[in-house]
This record gives C-alpha cells, structure tokens and sequence, in this order.
C-alpha cells in the first residue's frame, strides 16, 4: 500500500524524478539528493513501510543484497575507500523521511567527518545487567 503524502511512495510512482542506480521488483534505489558525500545513496521497498520494525524481513533481506550490489558499484565510481550504511528509525535517530530506507554513504580517508562519540558503562555490572535485559526480551518476543 502506497502513502499518497510519502515523498518516496512519490518517487516509487515517478510522480517525483529521482537519480536511479538500482531497481528490482521490490526495491528502488537512488541518489540523495543532499548527499553526505557524493555518490550517497538511497535503497527504499517500492512499498511503503515506515522503519525496520515495520519492514518484513524478506524485504530486509533484499535490501542488504541490493547495498552489496550498488554499494560495490558506488564505491568503485567514486573511487571511496569505504562505505557506511545507516539507517535511521524514528525522529530521536534522525529519520526524517518515513518511509524506510537504507543510506549508503561511500566514505574517503581524508573526508573528515567524524563518527560519533563514545560514552561508556558505570561498571561491569551495569554492562551485564542491561544486556540480560534486552537479552530475555528477544526471547520474550521470539
Ligand atoms: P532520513 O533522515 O534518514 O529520513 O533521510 C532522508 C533522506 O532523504 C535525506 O538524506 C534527504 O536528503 C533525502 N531526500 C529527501 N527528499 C529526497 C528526494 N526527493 N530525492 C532524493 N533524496 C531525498
Ligand atoms: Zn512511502
């Protein structure tokens, strides 16, 4: 199901031009159109999901296959000696389009952008107590 007020459901429906390096039945992708680095890329589902949780897995899937293709052909015509992918879920991670989408960011070692900063654990203890905590809720929903 399409949204008709979802600016890449536009795009998916050529409504909305797009720069495409990529297609298959399932998925879209395309330059940003304000890239990080040029040569940043989008993968989208051609059907509209808002984030990860809401994705079907198989569709996940396809969208990992497709940033190994282009993301392979995105880093040799740029000549980038890396590549980040992101995905950002809800506004606290920045999403601002939701609709999901992965980016694929290719990356040069003197870009100087910086990754972000470390904080880090009271303790042991607080380590080991908060991961058993999200360890029995995967088992819970699992
Ligand atoms: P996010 O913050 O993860 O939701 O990222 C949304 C991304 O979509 C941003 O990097 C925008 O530059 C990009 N974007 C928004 N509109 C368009 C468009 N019409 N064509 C290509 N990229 C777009
Ligand atoms: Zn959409």
């Amino acid at each position: 199901m399409n949204n008709q007020d979802c600016i890449f459901c536009k795009i998916v429906s050529g409504e909305i031009p797009c720069f495409k390096i990529y297609e298959t039945d399932q998925i879209l992708s395309f330059l940003d159109i304000g890239p990080v680095n040029k040569g940043h890329a989008l993968i989208i589902p051609k059907e509209h999901y808002k984030n990860i949780w809401d994705l079907p897995s198989d569709l996940g899937k396809e969208i990992i296959s497709a940033a190994q293709i282009a993301g392979d052909s995105i880093v040799k015509a740029t000549g980038a000696d890396g590549l980040n992918l992101i995905m950002n879920n809800n506004e606290a991670a920045g999403q601002l389009v939701f609709h999901a989408h992965l980016h694929l960011i290719p990356r040069f070692n003197e870009d100087g952008l910086k990754h972000w900063d470390q904080s880090e654990y009271k303790n042991m203890d607080e380590a080991m107590a908060l991961a058993q905590k999200i360890e029995k809720m995967i088992k819970g929903i699992n």
